[in-house]
């Protein structure tokens, strides 16, 4: 065996040379990697060895590019340099892939001649998540083997295709025996040898390209039946056109040069920056700094849920499907039922859409046990409460979970409003108190606030970071205050769409001028989706707490009819049976009207970049201040949670990521020229903002 570097190997079985990657974690393509592959099948090729295998240590193949390098300068020899060693290789040259082959990790192996991989690891190129394209031929090679629909359907979505798939679409040449990946691929090498196997290389073999071209057809409808998915992002796009360039181009590295240069493009533009921060952004915010990496979390092994209503449902599926036993509690049996049969709804919706299969189903159901007594949750490792949004039932409840439940416990609150202090106040034991703040439908939707109490024990936060995970979603801390990061910072947002209304827009209006910016929803369409009822009651409350408090009172009108959205078939919009489709109503636009005459505001026309000016930098203004007073512990906190709860677009990375990039001394201009409008009043900058913008500073340094 030679050390060619650090981190590579050189060794010789019989007349198999064997090349060996160990570069924990994941055998990244760093530069040390690039060298080192560089210079061991340069030898490897000088050598009396008649093939060559590739193979790596440790969890995984080469799982991708060193994104750590991004943006910066590369040093050694390029990846193309290092692909180029190996393609060009005299001697069959055998990928051996065990855990990822992913992103660059799968172009290196694409220019081997051939693949082989144990049945349990996963090869595909998603780049587009991160905003990119695979720029070392993988939109180039990967049509060539796997043909341009099947290309195109991996290079937009990302997708990990198991090795079994992949064998079916010859994208391996042979799957071998899990934990004998060395045996089988010197086996496969050997082979290759005796039987004289030709050195198939990726580049040349033009059979499946040639087949599609001619057929333009097979782009547009792909685009077309895509459109939705696709919309704002230009990665899906870029991806696309260079399959097509495979098709098209005169030649191999014609087809390379178009990809390079649709790479380059994304890779300067904004969208890739955007959306490599939110990859970057979601492990930032596991990391607490006042709480010590090897804090010990506690155990989770059986889970009290209060409530089955619409939130303690899916949050009782959401322990359900990780594995966990959760007793369902709710203090009506009636309710109880009804929250047990949604359950069982929703998971017999996703078995005939075939993603779960009846087992899972059936194994899930088990895991859920319904109760209508409280201390059924006697001892749960942690309780959540998710009953009727009043301080006084929440007090009271967290009074009776304290003499009722276990010492040791975590006692959390799905509250989306109230102050959690308080509640844990209500206890003889604060420092067990934390709030889980899930998003609904708590089963999809992948957000979680947490909410660290002032007296909250720095294990129970821990702990509930570590669950987070666990139920595979984003868990973002937050400090205590009304509506914590996220509903705070709607709250401005919601406050603009309606004064945007007041003075001229329509509800339909605001929300295509927030949806094609790339708001997955707008605002009025979301009211109806949560039910406006939900808002009024808020709204009651803090009218009582805060009295001085400015808002439209347009909405109460709505509410008044009884209009609550969705579920009365009337809200913002009109809704017709059984159907989600928000119909615009004239008759809403004439009640405006008249709330118009009625407070004597001057109609005007609102342009649609008004709209998303004043509804975007109210998030960002309030975000500001929220990072000031420290409830977000860092501005891509505040990003995440917009982007994984708020369906903010990705590739604008977030309220605080957009307005670095649009550079917060213009953010700081606009809201300004808002203060001197209408309810100019409701605008002052953030102290945050206006110093970081006078230095010429961002949020994210
Ligand atoms: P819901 O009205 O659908 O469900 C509440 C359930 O609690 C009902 O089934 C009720 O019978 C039960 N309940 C009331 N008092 C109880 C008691 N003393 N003991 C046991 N069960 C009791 O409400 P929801 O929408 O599920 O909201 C629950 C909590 O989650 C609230 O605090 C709410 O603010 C919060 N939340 C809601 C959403 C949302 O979109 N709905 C999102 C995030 C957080």
């Amino acid at each position: 065996m030679t050390a060619i570097n650090p981190v590579t190997d050189l060794s010789q079985d019989g007349e198999i040379a064997v090349v060996t990657l160990n570069s924990p974690p994941v055998n990244a393509l760093s530069a040390q990697v690039r060298e080192g592959l560089f210079e061991a099948f340069s030898q490897a090729n000088a050598s009396d060895a008649k093939a060559i295998v590739l193979i790596c240590e440790g969890r995984t193949f080469i799982a991708g590019a060193d994104i750590s390098e991004f943006g910066g300068a590369m040093t050694g020899p390029s990846l193309q340099d290092v692909q180029g060693q190996i393609e060009s290789s005299p001697k069959p040259v055998v990928a051996a892939i065990h855990g990822t082959a992913l992103g660059g990790g799968l172009e290196v192996a694409l220019c081997a001649h051939y693949r082989v991989a144990v049945p349990s690891a996963r090869l595909g190129l998603p780049e587009v998540a991160l905003g990119l394209l695979p720029g070392a031929g993988g939109t180039q090679r990967l049509p060539r083997i796997v043909g341009v629909e099947k290309a195109l359907e991996m290079v937009t979505s990302g997708q990990h295709v198991p090795a079994k798939a992949a064998l079916a679409i010859s994208l391996v040449d042979e799957l071998v025996e899990e934990g004998k990946l060395r045996e089988g691929a010197l086996a496969f090498a050997r082979k290759a040898v005796a039987e004289g196997k030709p050195l198939v290389k990726v580049r040349d073999n033009n059979a499946k390209l040639e087949a599609a071209r001619g057929h333009p057809e097979i782009f547009a409808n792909f685009r077309k039946a895509n459109a939705r998915k696709f919309r704002g992002f230009l990665a899906p796009e870029n991806n696309i056109k260079a399959v097509e360039a495979a098709v098209n181009a005169a030649s191999f590295e014609a087809g390379l040069n178009d990809e390079r240069r649709l790479f380059m493009e994304l890779m300067s533009g904004t969208q890739a920056r955007a959306q490599q921060y939110f990859f970057f952004s979601e492990r930032k915010a596991a990391k607490i700094d006042d709480i010590p990496d090897d804090t010990r979390p506690r155990d989770v092994r059986k889970v009290g849920m209060i409530g089955a209503g619409t939130m303690g449902g899916g949050i009782a599926m959401c322990f359900a499907n990780a594995g966990i036993p959760v007793v369902l509690v709710d203090s009506a049996q009636e309710a109880l039922d009804r929250g047990v049969q949604r359950i069982k709804g929703n998971y017999a919706a996703t078995v005939a859409k075939g993603r779960l299969a009846q087992s899972d189903m059936d194994k899930r159901m088990g895991l859920i046990h319904p109760s209508v007594n409280l201390g059924s949750a006697a001892d749960a490792d942690i309780v959540v409460e998710a009953v009727f949004e009043r301080m006084d039932v929440k007090e009271d409840m967290f009074r009776k979970l304290d003499a009722i439940v276990q010492q040791g416990a975590i006692l959390a609150t799905n509250t989306s409003t109230l102050d959690v202090d308080r509640i844990a106040a209500a206890t003889t034991r604060p420092q067990e108190v934390i709030g889980t703040h899930f998003f609904s439908p708590a089963n999809v939707m992948r957000l979680l606030e947490v909410v660290r109490g002032s007296k909250t024990a720095p294990d129970v936060l821990a702990t509930t970071m570590k669950l987070g995970k666990t139920l595979k979603k984003v868990p973002v801390v937050s400090g205590v205050c009304d509506g914590f990061i996220g509903n705070r910072m709607l709250e401005k947002y919601g406050q603009q769409s309606l004064f945007l209304i007041e003075e001229g827009a329509t509800p339909a209006q605001v929300d295509a001028a927030l949806e094609r910016w790339g708001m997955a929803m707008g605002p009025f369409t979301m009211y109806d989706m949560a039910g406006n009822d939900i808002g009024w009651e808020i709204r009651k409350r803090r009218a009582k707490e805060r009295p001085d408090m400015v808002y439209s009172k347009f909405a109460d009108r709505i509410c008044e009819k009884g209009w609550f959205g969705q579920k009365t078939g009337r809200g913002w919009y009109r809704y017709e049976k059984g159907s989600r489709k928000p119909i615009r109503d004239p008759e809403v636009e004439e009640m405006l009207a008249q709330y118009r005459r009625d407070l004597n505001i001057p109609q005007r026309s609102v342009s649609d970049d008004e709209i998303v000016e004043r509804c975007i930098f109210a998030l960002v203004n309030e975000g500001a201040r929220i990072l000031e007073e420290g409830i977000a512990l860092r501005a891509s906190d505040i990003d995440m949670v917009y982007l994984t709860g708020y369906g903010f677009p990705p590739y604008r990375g977030g309220p605080m990521f957009y307005a670095d990039s649009v550079g917060l001394g213009k953010v700081l201009t606009s809201i300004q020229s808002f203060q001197k409008g209408y309810q100019g009043s409701q605008w002052q900058p953030a102290p945050l903002l206006v110093k970081l913008a006078k230095e010429g500073k961002r949020f994210n340094s």
